[in-house]
């Protein structure tokens, strides 16, 4: 799976259907996230594990286990984290890696912890080397040894730390190393949502924003959500903005269709670029095989704009394959388009790749 690629690349938290939270979903989201496990909306394994996971900790009196989320942006990794905290009558305390890159900033925040206190630690996978080292003592022994002075005089002072329960959250579990993984006492994988557990979210969400929805509506919007309820909530205030200006407020099925066709969002989630990309692909190369380089070039979009932003979503959805041999449409593609694909092996024309992959 490629969506994790997405995660840092700028371009793809401007876009309606990016799945990175942008300015206005901070502001609003802290109003739309479910409060406890039992308003938290599908995952079901993960909910039931967690619940066990926390209901234990609870009857022993004790700090629940260091907890890692991995899942795409916008599934619902921070959210849960507020949830363990208020499940376990914790505080919480919000950081991510790249906000700690010295050793010295992560123990400020670990010798401030109250006891019990949640740790959430967002992108860990991007904290640098010497606070992760810290943070292995720290998880394990609930202990930092401190460095004080430079060189050969420098000393280690170790610190008692209170016991208190780290959520890591990360979009590439694979990216940390052993020894950080194997210091979680449970590790929870968050699964793209389906469509039907979607449009529970956008009834929720409707609700909470006071938007009158009809069931036809909101299946409209979850349908082009991507899988993602921050996406599934984003459309929602977009296809609100519609139903107000343009009509009497109220979502129908007519309305969100319309809305979401003036902001480029097809039936299957795509927009405008990944619709270009796919065109490419299909009008000019027959389908391909084509190299990344030639479909960028194609589409005026730099390189890594079709790889980390269009590409990772087509190929999931099954629209793209990435092959030694360049890109290729698979026949969902041209059927999507409503187009026919030319005979021959994989709809390919063998059309050169001029610029390689
Ligand atoms: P992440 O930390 O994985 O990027 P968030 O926890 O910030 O994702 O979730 C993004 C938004 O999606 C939140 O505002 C929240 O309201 C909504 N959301 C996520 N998961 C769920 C869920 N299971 N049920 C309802 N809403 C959800």
């Amino acid at each position: 799976m490629n969506w994790d690629d997405t995660t840092d690349t700028g371009a793809d938290a401007e876009r309606l259907v990016g799945a990175v939270a942008d300015r206005e979903d901070q502001a609003v989201e802290a109003a739309l996230r479910p409060k406890d496990l039992g308003e938290f909306i599908g995952q079901e394994k993960v909910r039931e594990q967690l619940d066990l996971v926390l209901r234990a900790a609870r009857a022993r009196g004790a700090t629940a286990d260091h907890v890692l989320l991995s899942g795409a942006p916008g599934l619902g990794k921070t959210t849960l984290s507020m949830i363990i905290a208020a499940e376990m009558g914790a505080p919480i305390r919000i950081t991510s890696g790249p906000a700690i890159q010295h050793a010295g900033d992560l123990a400020a925040i670990l010798s401030s912890l109250q006891e019990g206190e949640v740790l959430f630690l967002d992108e860990i996978h991007r904290m640098s080397r010497p606070a992760e080292e810290m943070l292995y003592m720290a998880m394990e022994d609930f202990r930092v040894d401190v460095i004080v002075g430079k060189g050969p005089g420098a000393t280690a002072i170790p610190l008692e730390l209170p016991p208190f329960t780290l959520v890591g959250a990360t979009t590439r579990a694979g990216l940390l190393p052993p020894p950080l993984r194997d210091r979680f006492g449970f590790t929870a994988h968050m699964e793209f949502y389906e469509p039907r557990e979607l449009e529970r979210v956008v009834h929720r969400s409707a609700h909470l924003l006071d938007v009158a929805i009809e069931p036809a509506g909101a299946a409209e919007i979850a349908g082009r959500s991507r899988g993602t309820p921050r996406i599934a909530n984003r459309l929602l205030r977009r296809v609100r903005d519609y139903a107000q200006v343009k009509a009497d407020g109220r979502i129908t099925r007519e309305i969100a269709h319309a809305a979401l066709a003036v902001y480029e969002v097809d039936e299957r989630g795509l927009d405008r670029l990944d619709r270009a990309v796919l065109e490419a692909l299909l009008k000019l190369f027959g389908g391909g095989p084509v190299g990344l380089s030639t479909l960028a070039v194609a589409v005026g979009e730099e390189r890594e704009t079709v790889e980390e932003v269009a590409e990772p979503f087509l190929v999931r959805e099954g629209l793209l394959a990435r092959t030694p041999r360049g890109r290729v449409a698979t026949p969902a593609a041209w059927a999507h388009l409503g187009l026919t694909a030319p005979r021959g092996p994989a709809g390919g024309t063998g059309q050169q790749d001029l610029f390689g992959t």
